[in-house]
């Protein structure tokens, strides 16, 4: 009689109620494989943060005297899939029941719903203990047939449901909801960013046999130290670090880029809570009560903005997942078909702001919010980059990057392709933005100011063309028509000149 547990690469939390007693009879199985490495090339940080994660949970089981099964990349009994590995232990141990944690990824929802199907043993699915709200928490949320549906609606909601940043009268505190319009400074070199919290792993073993078991993945292996936890002790550091030292201007420059710092005051714990080593409620909370505690230190500008990141956006992102998959994966709905630039793998690009943003992604596995959104994002919508393309980049190249989180922010936040269900406007940028937001212009090839001439700025020409293709469709929206109407005013002569200078980019855009 054995019951067996499997543990995903992205369910690291140790305190899960599953290990809260040592049973004999169950089985904890953790595999490294090949079916999880393969989908899509993945940064070579994010394949040895999980792995280094899952080994040293395992670790930690079997010390608390748990069973454990687990299988290394490059183990001969390795059959590199859940189903094959999952029999073999079956067979092993002989399993008279199976168990595992609600998986966040519909591609791995399916296979192990499948698979549970026809394994032939009882089978249970338990939660995963870490989302403040279930799956279908968004979607009951709002009407069923709701054209949009607005984050801010849904967080509001959540605030009241944690009590977080709340009063004894039940109103928001300072009276507002939301303060991001407060956020939005741009950083010009103090205060100084907090050092990197960094704890020294040595995964160069790790990495060996990754390399030996074949597994392709691209950027490099290890910045400057390696800045990801790999168990909840290292976690809960980081999370202190950055309460100490990063919250405090998190508001203020939030939307801030700088070539000296690639997340400025950001908090860089989304792996961290991805693979749940962190709980959002445990991070959010305690944001607040540093905001409790000092609130001259810890703004409440900057404490809401952080807070709304975790319990609101983050929430709502997964109830989009849940509620639009498997069609949100391939919609398209600006119909865009260009390829994602060769240079998106190498960083070799001329455009200053990209070579930084995604010179800093291949190297470091991270880029902060308004680099992926209005720089990367910004760039490929614009340019018209087909959507599914650069999904597939964004999942593999972010340490964070679960689909779940990354696929709505990808489709809907980012590239529109959804029609606006997520995102009530397109965000893109011309040049002005990120000349104003960053010193990515200063020493840039091209000229921020000039649309069409031969050194102007390509963003500026993608973001007019962007607006006259699709003028139709936007000129009614609040949030943008003033940009339309813009470009619909100008005169036919500039309006040809802006098109022609966007085809000639998309033309050349490998030489950009
Ligand atoms: C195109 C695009 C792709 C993205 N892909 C991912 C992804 O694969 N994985 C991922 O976790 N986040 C993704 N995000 C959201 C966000 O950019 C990252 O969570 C953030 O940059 C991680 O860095 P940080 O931990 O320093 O975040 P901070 O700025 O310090 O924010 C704190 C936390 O809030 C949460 N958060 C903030 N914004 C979002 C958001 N829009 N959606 C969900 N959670 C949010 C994250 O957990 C983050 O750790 C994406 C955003 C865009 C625009």
């Amino acid at each position: 009689m054995a019951t067996v547990r499997l543990i995903l690469g992205d369910q690291l939390n140790p305190t899960h109620r599953w290990f809260r007693q040592v049973d004999p009879a169950v089985v904890y199985v953790l595999m490294e494989v090949r079916s999880e490495t393969d989908y899509v090339p993945h940064h070579a940080q994010k394949v040895i943060a999980i792995f280094a994660g899952m080994r040293r949970l395992a670790e930690q089981l079997r010390a608390a005297g748990h069973r454990v099964r687990a299988f290394r990349i490059g183990h001969a009994d390795n059959r590199q899939s859940f189903a094959a590995n999952l029999r073999t232990v079956f067979t092993e141990v002989g399993a008279t029941r199976f168990e595992y944690q609600e998986p966040d990824e519909w591609r791995v929802d399916q296979d192990l719903a499948a698979f549970a199907a026809n394994c032939g043993l009882p089978t249970t699915v338990v939660s995963s203990e870490h989302f403040l709200d279930a799956r279908t928490g968004v979607a009951a949320h709002f009407q069923k047939d709701a054209k949009r549906w607005l984050m801010e609606s849904y967080y509001r909601k959540m605030r009241v449901r944690t009590q977080l940043l709340m009063d004894a009268a039940g109103t928001p505190l300072g009276g507002e909801w939301n303060y991001d319009a407060e956020n939005r400074k741009p950083w010009k070199g103090t205060p100084p960013p907090p050092a990197v919290w960094d704890v020294s792993h040595d995964h160069g073993a790790l990495w060996a046999e990754i390399q030996a078991a074949g597994v392709k993945t691209f950027g490099e292996p290890s910045a400057a130290g390696f800045p990801w936890p790999c168990d909840r002790a290292e976690a809960l550091a980081q999370l202190d670090a950055f309460i100490e030292r990063g919250l405090p201007n998190f508001g203020d420059y939030e939307d801030a880029m700088h070539t000296t710092s690639d997340r400025l005051f950001h908090s860089r714990l989304s792996f961290a809570l991805n693979v749940k080593l962190l709980s959002p409620l445990e991070v959010a909370t305690a944001a607040a009560e540093a905001h409790r505690r000092d609130p001259v230190r810890y703004p409440l500008a900057a404490t809401e903005g952080f807070v709304r990141q975790i319990i609101g956006w983050r929430e709502y992102i997964r109830g989009v997942y849940w509620a639009k998959m498997p069609g949100y994966a391939t919609a398209n709905g600006l119909g865009h078909t260009l390829s994602l630039p060769s240079w998106f793998w190498t960083g070799k690009v001329k455009m200053n702001c990209l070579r930084h943003s995604i010179g800093q992604s291949l190297q470091t596995a991270y880029a902060h919010h308004i680099q992926r959104l209005m720089v990367i994002g910004s760039f490929c919508l614009t340019a018209g980059v087909d959507p599914a393309e650069v999904e597939r980049w964004y999942l593999g190249v972010y340490i964070d990057a679960f689909q779940w989180v990354e696929l709505p922010n990808v489709i809907g936040m980012s590239q529109h392709a959804d029609g606006g269900f997520l995102a009530s406007k397109p965000y893109c940028c011309a040049a002005s933005y990120v000349s104003k937001m960053s010193n990515y212009c200063g020493g840039c090839p091209y000229d921020p100011k000039d649309r069409t001439g031969p050194l102007a700025c390509p963003l500026n020409a993608f973001y007019w063309d962007f607006w006259l293709r699709h003028q139709d469709r936007f000129l009614n929206n609040p949030r943008v028509g003033m940009a339309v109407r813009q470009a619909a005013q100008m005169p036919p002569a500039e309006q040809a000149a802006i098109r022609k200078k966007a085809a000639e980019l998309r033309a050349n855009i490998e030489e950009l």
